[in-house]
């Protein structure tokens, strides 16, 4: 019999939960509403879908979960997009509600499993996967399995390249984690708009940078530049640090054809000689990759306890 495994996305104002067979083809898939504020409200919403999943499906599968946050030594979770989980042990109180196994994932790092395993990064023994969306971060994976820990892929709040910041005369921009000179704020999708306020004097976002970059407007093109610089710095030291065979990008800064393109060459820059660049590739699950990693830890549990990633 074939077993399947059901992955649970958890974002800010919709949760979606995909059930999969063993051979990680998705059967079903549907989104409800995340409860934010109250941790009963919450826990009772994942539980009503898991067992609208066991209904459907005939069986009682593992839950892997994917959720943006960073997971504590407690294995307590801290969230800002659903404040309601912080603070709370949220594997181990569904595994007791479920009755069954429960994973736990930061999604940056349940996107890398997925691309490693069953998207752009399938074949690979080791493969970097990098989400540049709302926030800079990603996850390494070594022949099919995340790089274990609660902080590996936090990224984002490595700190900006003191080359490029010097270089560019770049402000020193406070991160969402209290830090400040984080790489984050700079190469995040809001980060692109921040460099563009601050090249082109308006308040325009990243929609509008990349119209007057396709336009061909001066402090567009700057912006370009100067965020490619600060990418590509970013990501040789990362090349320098894991080595990939690969690097997947996800996330909307990555449906920017341009910057993919250029990013190779610049990230050569920052190397020196005799280290390469590894393939880079755009992301090939999209939205699913989050759910689909999540389902995939939940496989990947072996003892009939929580684990998290
Ligand atoms: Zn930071």
């Amino acid at each position: 019999m074939q077993q399947l495994c059901y992955g649970l996305d958890i974002g800010g104002s919709k949760m979606e939960l995909a059930i999969f067979n063993d051979q990680l083809a998705l059967q079903q898939k549907w989104r409800v509403s995340t409860p934010t504020r109250h941790y009963g409200d919450f826990l009772a919403t994942v539980v009503a879908q898991v067992e609208q999943a066991d209904r459907l499906s005939g069986h009682k599968a593992r839950v892997g979960i994917a959720l943006p946050g960073v997971l504590r030594e407690d294995h307590t979770v801290i969230s800002s997009n659903v404040p309601c989980l912080t603070g709370q042990q949220v594997a181990a109180d569904l595994a007791a509600l479920l009755k069954r196994p429960v994973a736990i994932g930061n999604d940056c790092r349940c996107f890398a499993l997925s691309e490693a395993i069953a998207g752009a990064g399938k074949g690979q023994n080791k493969v970097l996967g990098y989400i540049l969306g709302t926030g800079a971060g990603g996850g390494f994976c070594l022949n099919g399995q995340l790089l274990a820990g609660r902080l590996a892929g936090e990224y984002g709040h490595m700190a900006l390249s003191a080359k490029v910041a010097l270089q560019h005369q770049l402000p020193l921009y406070p991160c969402g984690c209290g830090l400040t000179g984080c790489v984050e704020p700079y190469i995040s999708g809001s980060g692109l708009a921040r460099l563009y306020q601050h090249y082109s004097q308006t308040a325009g976002n990243s929609h509008d940078w990349l119209s007057a970059y396709r336009a061909g407007e001066p402090a567009a093109q700057t912006t370009f530049a100067v965020y490619l610089d600060a990418l590509a710095a970013h990501l040789a030291s990362l090349v320098l640090a894991l080595e990939p065979d690969s690097i997947v990008l996800g996330g909307g800064i990555s449906q920017i054809p341009e910057l993919l393109e250029a990013l190779p060459a610049v990230m050569q820059q920052h190397l020196f000689a005799g280290a390469s660049v590894p393939p880079l590739f755009g992301a090939e699950g999209g939205d699913a990759s989050g759910v689909r990693g999540a389902a995939i830890l939940a496989l990947q549990l072996s003892a009939p306890s929580t684990g998290q990633c």
